[in-house]
Formats: C-alpha cells, structure tokens, sequence
C-alpha cells in the first residue's frame, strides 16, 4: 500500500547513472516548463513543497527523485519547451529523455502534462510517439482544468482523446491543482502501475 503523503525526496540526479538502482517500479512525470508539473507533483502526493518549482528556465536539468516506499518511485524529470534554450541544449535533452525511456527497465508508465489550453504542442507530440515506441503506458494530465470552462474543456478533452486515439496504451484525465480535480482517478491510475507491476 502507497501512503501518498509519506513520499520523501531521494536524490537529484544529473545523469541517468547516478539514478537509484535500477529496480522496483518507477514513474515519471514530464511536460513543458509550466505546464502545472511540480504542482501536480505536491497535489497527487498531498505534500505542498515536495517538488520545488524551479523558475530558472532551462536551467535544471536534473531528474528528481522522490520514494513511496516498497521499492515505488516517482521521478521528476526535466521540462522542456524554453524558448530561450538553445538548440544544443534541447538536443541534449531529446537524447536524456530518450535513453531514459529506452533503458529504464522499472519505467512503468509516464505522466504527461499538458496545460488544457495548450495541448499538444511538438515536444508533447514527440514524448508520445517515444512512450508508444517503448511501449510505456502514459497518462496525460490536461492540467489547470480550472481556467476553462465546463463546455471548453470537454472539448478539450474530446480534441485530445480524438488526436491519441492510435496510441493504444494512453490516457488522458482533466486535472487542476487548484480545485483538486481528476486526483483521485491519477492516483488510483498510478497505483495500478505499481501494484499491477508488483505481482508480475
Ligand atoms: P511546472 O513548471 O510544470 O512545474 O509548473 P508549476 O507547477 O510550477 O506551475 C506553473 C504555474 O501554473 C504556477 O504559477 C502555478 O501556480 C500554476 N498552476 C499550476 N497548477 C494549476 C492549476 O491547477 N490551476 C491554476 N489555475 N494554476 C495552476
């Protein structure tokens, strides 16, 4: 049994050799800079400051780690989607998040945040057809589902499920941080990837 708000940081690791050992099951969470990360982070695990928000565009490139006991991880991966950021340093980034997915063996699924205003974006579009081409489950979280309104944001969602309807292995729920929506079907999405991985 997960106990959310006992999840405590590990370590910020700069590369993928010095990540925890290889083993139990982890999940990671990704998306463009702002797109609501690190506060999705602290809401799912009920713990405010656990995933610091760095403002420092482009800037940390770490993967951060955080325990949720039995083994369980949840990580923190880098943002991407900084205008500034040049190119060397996104072709940097494209090759990290690639070798992580390609050699991570306790990856079991990937949270992808998207801001429900702006889905989709190429970066998205790109983490979705690496996860698909690993074959790693992804949940999309259709973030600050607070600013739209009910009707737009069904279209939102409706728009979003039509796009990935070929990724057979993705699923997509509306989330706000700010009035606590979709955080108990991310929970229990994200329970079964440890528990179902756990019997294997
Ligand atoms: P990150 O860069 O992806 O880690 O994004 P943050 O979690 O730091 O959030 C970026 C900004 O969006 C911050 O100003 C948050 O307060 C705001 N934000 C995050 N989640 C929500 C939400 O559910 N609703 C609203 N209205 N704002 C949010």
């Amino acid at each position: 049994m997960i106990i959310w708000n006992k999840a405590s940081f590990i370590t910020s690791a700069p590369s993928l050799d010095l990540l925890p050992p290889d083993r139990g099951i982890e999940v990671a969470f990704i998306g463009r800079s702002n797109a609501g990360k690190s506060s999705s982070i602290n809401t799912i695990t009920g713990i405010k400051n656990l995933a610091k928000t760095s403002k420092t565009p482009g800037r940390t490139q770490l993967m951060n780690c955080f325990d949720l006991g039995q083994d369980c991880r949840l990580v923190d991966l880098p943002g991407y989607g900084f205008a500034k950021v040049p190119d060397r340093v996104k072709a940097t980034w494209r090759q990290f998040i690639n070798d992580y997915l390609s050699s991570r063996a306790c990856l079991k699924g990937l949270v992808l945040l998207m801001d429900c205003r702006h889905p989709l974006k190429e970066q998205d579009q790109a983490m979705l057809s690496w996860a698909d081409n690993y074959k790693i489950p992804v949940l999309v979280l259709l973030t600050k589902s607070d600013k739209l309104k009910r009707g737009a944001l069904m279209a939102a969602e409706r728009s979003v499920k039509e796009a990935l309807e070929d990724y057979r292995h993705t699923r997509v729920i509306c989330f706000s941080s700010l009035k606590k929506t979709g955080v108990d079907s991310a929970r229990k999405i994200l329970l079964e990837w440890y528990q179902l991985s756990c019997k294997e």
